[in-house]
């Protein structure tokens, strides 16, 4: 029997080339075919550190017998890599029916891990990355957009958007317009992260809307919006969310620490454990 081939999902640049990894290059290297988004556009980075493999494409339209033709390639014991235009393919990018395809068929994949966008901006922003969700584009129109930031409104985790330059204002304003607390709730701009024009501002929502409003270069390039979750309020209107995660300590605290029981009732509620540590105190006084 032929032994099957290797899928190798592997990352690329989001901007400084010098960002690839020596292990990337080489596996690009060593397969026997790459499939990209865009053949044009990786030809480019695959010439420039003299990567001889033919290129083939594979995107999100590829059609069931394209997919099926890569996926005959791996079962005859070719080997395979996959990149997208820039970061980590299936993030906002095409892979995910490939390398769904490729597993139903028992063909290994395997990561080649490297860049990607909203790992950078997260790692950069100065906001937590404890836990963090990625809702990766919001919907162009803006009522859509509109309704998927209040679904996301409550959320207590740190929120991570992809935005493209056309939008960028637009989203800031419904992001300030959905939300509570817009003067104070933070955001994270990363605009351009590894390119010559990087820059990052960070502020309230409606800083930021104003920020990218005030000079018509700050809405040019690629964006990572990074938004600080909802934080639950204390004092005497202490909400139903903190409400739950104190009893939830003062049950646990009868089995643990009292440190350990306000670390896990918080992580378990969804709440920030120094507001809940502080909500404890205050209810003790
Ligand atoms: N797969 C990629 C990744 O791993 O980050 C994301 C691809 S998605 C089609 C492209 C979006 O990612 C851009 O519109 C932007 O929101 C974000 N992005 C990619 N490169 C970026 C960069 N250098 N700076 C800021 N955002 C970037």
């Amino acid at each position: 029997m032929e032994t099957q081939g290797t899928l190798y999902i592997v990352a690329t640049p989001i901007g400084n080339l010098e960002d690839i990894s020596a292990r990337a290059i080489a596996v690009l290297k060593q397969v026997d075919l790459i499939a990209a988004e865009d053949t044009r556009h990786s030809k480019r980075l695959l010439q420039h550190f003299a990567i001889a493999t033919p290129l083939t494409s594979y995107h999100d339209f590829s059609s069931d017998s394209e997919v099926k033709k890569l996926l005959d390639e791996l079962v005859i014991g070719r080997s395979l890599a996959l990149i997208s235009d820039a970061g980590t393919p299936l993030i906002s990018d095409p892979g995910y029916r490939l390398v769904e395809m490729a597993r139903s068929r028992g063909i290994a994949v395997i990561p080649v891990p490297g860049a990607s966008a909203v790992i950078a901006a997260l790692s950069v922003a100065g906001i937590p990355s404890d836990r963090f969700y990625f809702e990766g584009f919001l919907p162009a129109k803006s009522t859509q957009r509109c309704k998927r930031l209040a679904a996301l409104a409550e959320e207590t985790s740190t929120l991570v958007f992809y935005e493209s330059p056309h939008r960028i204002i637009a989203c800031l304003n419904d992001m300030a317009a959905v939300i509570a607390e817009p003067d104070k709730r933070k955001v994270f701009v990363a605009r351009e992260l590894t390119k010559k024009f990087e820059s990052h501002f960070l502020g309230s929502v409606l800083e930021a809307a104003s920020w990218i409003a005030s000079d018509e270069n700050n809405s040019r390039g690629e964006f990572v919006l990074v938004l600080e979750g909802r934080v639950a309020k204390l004092g005497s209107d202490i909400d139903e969310l903190m409400r739950k995660a104190i009893d939830t300590a003062e049950l646990l605290s009868a089995e643990v620490s009292m440190k350990r029981a306000v670390a896990v009732a918080a992580r378990l509620v969804g709440v920030r454990k120094n507001a809940l540590y502080a909500a404890m105190l205050e209810k003790e006084q």
